[in-house]
């Protein structure tokens, strides 16, 4: 029997809510598809914080160094935003980055049949959006040195450096064109090469990795162009490319193409060593303590989980098909629900999922 060893980081908001639906799950999994599941929990985040000072302690990042795999929930809330940068919850995220080299994130923007109605954009524009967006993670202007605040100037003045090296953009386009060979081989890379040097060399360095694999097919677009064509016609992707920056943008544009915040997955990995599985939403703090959040997007994570970091593909469709089912049956949680759908708890969701597996 295969035995995995998980870090769970429930996190803050509705961090714990939909954390303890995803444990119910993963055990009704491993009994259904045989493997052993070992989900070590770890304070992350403003729960953190508020025990250790520090939003990402130490005892924490070691643990998650040492699983197979880290399921992550959210993190953040109001309360936190006065606080100086290092203590944020949200500066935790990028040292958990960090300290596994998670230098790429993936997130897969797929249309659920039965949810086309929830999208706010018309059924034909979206109907066939199945798509993956490739965000270099780790690097970029975020990361980039130097940075700060001027202070001795007549007005008050800070600036960000976008850096990007040769081997960053080859390392994320290497996985990017993994990716592609398992859908439909065309990487769209997404630059602003007609006005940054830096993006240039994003170009130049795309193209020369790619240029090795005959069957791909790459095209380039501007940033500002792939904006608007998300909007216009999302569904000429299959898998873009990106920088830290424009991947923060241009993928929660596409996430919102869906429908609900409430419904995506993504995933944060490197060439070895544990990835990190987390819904793209944030902590939620509006209906948090309700038990009305939605699951789904970390159980798809868990998904993600389970076929990319455990290679438990059957185990991964398993828990897919029975989201679907439970879907196409009507049940929605608040966030989804129309005049047809019987709303229910998270945690009842969560129950209807588990019966479906
Ligand atoms: P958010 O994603 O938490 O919420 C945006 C809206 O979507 C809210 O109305 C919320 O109720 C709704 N929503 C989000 N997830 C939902 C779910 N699973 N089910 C139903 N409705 C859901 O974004 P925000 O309000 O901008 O941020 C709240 C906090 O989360 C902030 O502190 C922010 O910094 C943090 N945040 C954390 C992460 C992360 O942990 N990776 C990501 C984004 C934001």
């Amino acid at each position: 029997m295969n035995k995995y060893k998980i870090v769970l980081l429930a996190g803050d908001g509705i961090g714990p809510e939909i954390s303890d639906v995803s444990k119910k799950v993963l055990k009704k999994l491993s009994k259904k598809h045989n493997f052993d599941i070992e989900i070590i929990e770890k304070l992350f985040g403003g729960i953190a914080y508020e025990k250790y000072r520090n939003p990402a302690p130490d005892e924490t990042l070691d643990q998650c160094k040492k699983s197979d795999a880290v399921l992550l929930a959210c993190v953040g809330d109001i309360k936190y935003d006065s606080l100086a940068r290092e203590f944020r919850p949200e500066s935790g995220l990028l040292k958990l980055r960090s300290a596994l080299n998670l230098f790429a994130n993936i997130r897969p923007v797929k249309i659920r049949k039965s949810l086309i109605d929830a999208s706010t954009l018309k059924k034909e524009i979206v109907e066939n959006v199945d798509l993956i967006v490739v965000r270099e993670l780790i690097g970029g202007i975020y990361f980039g040195k130097p940075r700060g605040h001027i202070s001795n100037t007549e007005i008050p003045k800070a600036f960000n450096t976008m850096v990007y090296d040769s081997a960053e953009i080859e390392r994320i386009t290497e996985i990017a064109i993994k990716i592609a060979h398992q859908r439909n081989k065309k990487i769209c890379s997404v630059d602003k090469s007609n006005v940054l040097e830096v993006s240039q060399l994003w170009r130049d360095t795309v193209l020369k990795s790619t240029s090795k694999h005959k069957n791909l097919s790459l095209s380039n677009m501007y940033v500002d162009n792939a904006a608007m064509q998300l909007i216009r016609d999302p569904s000429q992707f299959d898998v873009i490319l990106t920088s830290n920056l424009f991947g923060d943008i241009l993928s929660d544009l596409a996430a919102m193409l869906t429908g609900s915040i409430g419904m995506l997955p993504s995933a944060s990995l490197n060439n070895n060593g544990p990835g990190v599985f987390e819904p793209v939403h944030g902590s939620a703090p509006d209906i948090a303590g309700k038990n009305i959040a939605n699951p789904i997007a970390m159980l798809l994570s868990a998904s993600m989980m389970l076929k990319i970091g455990l290679n438990e593909e059957e185990a991964a469709e398993s828990l897919e098909n029975a989201v679907d089912k439970v879907l196409s049956k009507g049940y929605r949680t608040a966030d989804l629900a129309n005049s047809f759908s019987e709303v229910l708890s998270c945690s009842e969701i969560g129950e209807k999922i588990i019966e479906e597996i």
